[in-house]
Order: structure tokens, then C-alpha cells, then sequence
């Protein structure tokens, strides 16, 4: 346990009555991991942010001195970047673009365009004309291939709403020849087809296969390609399986002949969990602990709808249990010890779990529950509206400033 948490946790319990409930955001911990990926990166490789895992505004303004850029997939994406930069790099993707987004993406001069279907790249022809401003675009892809690793998410290599499927490219590609088109340039190909991959060879693989596919395109029609996008994907584990080895993906890829042989084209990547999953931390204090035939359950200030990834996926979410002292009632302060306990939440609804059956060797009402790897899609996925209770606080560690809070009320240094 980071030492600078538990003391945070201390802190932020002596100052309120109410139980503690909080996510902290170790911003010091993103910059440092993304440092070690960028150290590895083969150069013709660019890394970008896929906002939508946190779209936290101080997220964003730590990443923005380390990464090439951000990948939105909305105006409300796009506005949180531009926010923090008004110059920095932007890719911006998502199906269903409306005419506003297309419009705010030539406006706000967005670095690419991910094209996700022809009446889109038809728009977009149209608009950039209108307002007589050029847009660069990447094609994204729907590989049709069953050669992709198998995850719990996939957005490709199977019936889709995402991309273009890979038969249909001569088409998208005769729309932007079009001599109608004189503000929409083509520069490559755009593929996102996977979440959370952790096996670390086949993300290789499957880059190879983008790269060779891409190289029988450049043939096939003549193109002068810029630009692969092989998005994100690379996977955390929330349990036992080992993580993504992000040290091994990134050698293997720089010995490859695949990468080699680019000549100028630039290969981008845009995670979004890997960049920051390990780097969150919700906090929820035991508010009752009770029986139920036999099963024990303990009831936390906050829940699912704070937290939705284990919901949302069906899984134990990891966590560990901090002991706090503080006990005010004239009776026994109720406890459980080494028995399985059922993590639930403060919602109305038996979906509200985030932990079946933990072995835990003693958790006492008033302590609480840390979930590790809570920083990618947990908040930002979550309905925090459901059944009014009030939202987490948010605390962040940074470098020279150990521990403040989101609206500087509390500045304590621990450096
Ligand atoms: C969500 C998304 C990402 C990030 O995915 P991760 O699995 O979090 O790495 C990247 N690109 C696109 C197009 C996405 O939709």
C-alpha cells in the first residue's frame, strides 16, 4: 500500500463525521508510468489519450507535457481537451458523428478525423468545403477477419456499428476522390477492434496483420499512407492473470520487420485504461454489516454507481480493507472476521455488488474498502444520479503537492 494514500485517507477521515467516500487520482503515478512506456516506444510511433477511460480535467493536464496527444470521441470530449489546449493534437472518432461535430472538428482544427461510414465522409466533403478549411481524415476499418485475440470487448472482426467494413474501402475511397472533394484529405487507416487484450503477443500479431493489410491497400489503389492508427486495447488485469507486458510489446515491435520496413508512414497508439487504470483509487467507507441465510454483507457509502466496471463486467473488483478508528456509539462496534463477505453498495437494487464472497480476515463497521485500478471506466461509466446520493470527493497526489483537493480548500504537502 502506497504509504501517501493511507495517510490521505487518515487525513481526509479526521475531517468530516460522514463516512469517507472518495476517489484519489495519483497523477504523479500516470506521469511516471507513461514516462517508462514512452522510454520503450519505437520511434515512427506515436502515443496518444483516449479521454473517455477519465476524462478528468487535471488527467488531461498531467498528460499533456508526455503525450502526442488526445483521442475524443465527442464535443463534450473535444471541449475538455482544448480546454486544457487550445494547440495540442486531437484525434477525434465515434460513430454517429452529427453535423455540430463535424462542424466543431474543422473549426477546431482536429489533427484526424476517423471516418466511421460513408454518409459521415460525404458530410464532412460537404462541410469543409462550406466553410473552406482542409481536414485531414483516417479511414477506420472493420477488419474482416476472425484472426484478432477474443476479449470481453470487440469492436471488430464481426458485425459492428464501428468503421467501414474492409470490403468496402474501394468505395469510401472513390467518395474521396470525387472531384467534388477539394477539402478532405486522406492519410490512412484508423483501427480500434479490441479492449482490454492481455496477451501481449497476439497485440503484436495483430498489428502486423494491420501493417500487412495496410500494405496490400497502398497497392491495390495507389495511396500515399500517412498515418496507422492501431488504437488502444492494451488490457489490466483485475485479478490473478498477469497484466499486459508492455516492455515486451514494445520490443517485440521494434524488432519487427513490419515496422521496419514504414518507410514514413507513423504508427499511433491510443490507450486509454492501460495510460490510467492503475493510477485510481476509490474509497468507500462499511457503513453496516449484517447477515443474510448465512451470507455476510457489507454495506458501503458509495457503490456501483460510483463504480460501475465491476457491474458492468460481472467481476470481483480487487481491493484491500484500510483500518479507521473511530467509534462514537456506547455499544459494540460490529465486526466480521476471516469469513466470506459480499461488498454491496448504498443502492436499491441487488446489482449493487462489487465483490462476491471476499476472504477478508477482519472488517469492522467504520472501516474501509480501497478498490484498487480504479481509474480507468469506473467514475465516467457510472450513474451517479441514481437514487441521489451525494458524489465522491476527488482528491489528486501530484509532484511537490502530495495531497490536495479538487477545489484547493485542502493544500497539505507531503514532499
Ligand atoms: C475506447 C477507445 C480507445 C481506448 O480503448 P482502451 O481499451 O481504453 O485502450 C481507443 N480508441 C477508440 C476508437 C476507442 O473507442
Amino acid at each position: 500500500m502506497d504509504p501517501d494514500i493511507k495517510k490521505m485517507i487518515n487525513e481526509v477521515h479526521n475531517q468530516t463525521i460522514d463516512p469517507i467516500c472518495a476517489y484519489i487520482y495519483d497523477l504523479e503515478g500516470i506521469q511516471n508510468h507513461v514516462s517508462n512506456m514512452l522510454s520503450t516506444l519505437p520511434k515512427q510511433t506515436n502515443l496518444f489519450y483516449a479521454i473517455k477511460a477519465n476524462p478528468d480535467k487535471r488527467i488531461i493536464q498531467a498528460l499533456l507535457p508526455l503525450v502526442k496527444g488526445f483521442e475524443v470521441a465527442s464535443i463534450g470530449e473535444l471541449s475538455k481537451v482544448r480546454e486544457v489546449s487550445k494547440t495540442v493534437p486531437v484525434l477525434f472518432g465515434g460513430p454517429g458523428k452529427k453535423d455540430y461535430e463535424l462542424e466543431r472538428a474543422i473549426s477546431e482544427n482536429v489533427s484526424y478525423l476517423h471516418v466511421e461510414s460513408f454518409l459521415e465522409l460525404k458530410k464532412l466533403i460537404v462541410l469543409a468545403k462550406k466553410s473552406n478549411k482542409h481536414i485531414q481524415v483516417l479511414l477506420r476499418i472493420n477488419l474482416r477477419t476472425n484472426s484478432l485475440p477474443k476479449t470481453n470487448i470487440s469492436m471488430g472482426g464481426r458485425p459492428s456499428q464501428f468503421g467501414i467494413d474492409e470490403e468496402l474501402i474501394g468505395e469510401a475511397l472513390s467518395i474521396l476522390r470525387e472531384k467534388e472533394n477539394t477539402h478532405v484529405h486522406f492519410r490512412g487507416f484508423h483501427f480500434h477492434s479490441l479492449s482490454n487484450n492481455l496477451r501481449t503477443k497476439l497485440h503484436v500479431e495483430m498489428i502486423h496483420h494491420y501493417i500487412q493489410k495496410v500494405e496490400q491497400w497502398k497497392h491495390q489503389y495507389g495511396l500515399d499512407v500517412k498515418v496507422i492508427n492501431a488504437g488502444g486495447g492494451f488490457g489490466v488485469s483485475y485479478n490473478e492473470t498477469p497484466g499486459f507486458d508492455w516492455q515486451l510489446f514494445t520490443s517485440l515491435l521494434a524488432q519487427s520487420e513490419a515496422l521496419q520496413n514504414l518507410g514514413d508512414t507513423q504508427l499511433f497508439f491510443e490507450p486509454g485504461r492501460f495510460i490510467v487504470a492503475d493510477y485510481g483509487y476509490y474509497i468507500a467507507e462499511v457503513v453496516d454489516i449484517k447477515m443474510s441465510a448465512g451470507q455476510c454483507f457489507a454495506v458501503i457509502r458509495g457503490g456501483t454507481h460510483h463504480n460501475r466496471l465491476p457491474a458492468s463486467w460481472g467481476h470481483n473488483h480487487p481491493f484491500s480493507v484500510i483500518h479507521l478508528e473511530r467509534w462514537s456509539y456506547p455499544f459494540q462496534r460490529p465486526e466480521t472476521k476471516s469469513s466470506n463477505v459480499t461488498i454491496v453498495g448504498e443502492l436499491c437494487t441487488p446489482k449493487d455488488r462489487l465483490y462476491e464472497n471476499a476472504e477478508v480476515e477482519s472488517l469492522r463497521v467504520g472501516d474501509a474498502i480501497l478498490f484498487k485500478k480504479s481509474g480507468a471506466y469506473c467514475w465516467t461509466i457510472s450513474h451517479h444520479d441514481f437514487l441521489g446520493h451525494p458524489h465522491p470527493e476527488f482528491y489528486y497526489i501530484t509532484e511537490g503537492n502530495r495531497y490536495g483537493k479538487n477545489n484547493n480548500s485542502i493544500t497539505k504537502c507531503y514532499c
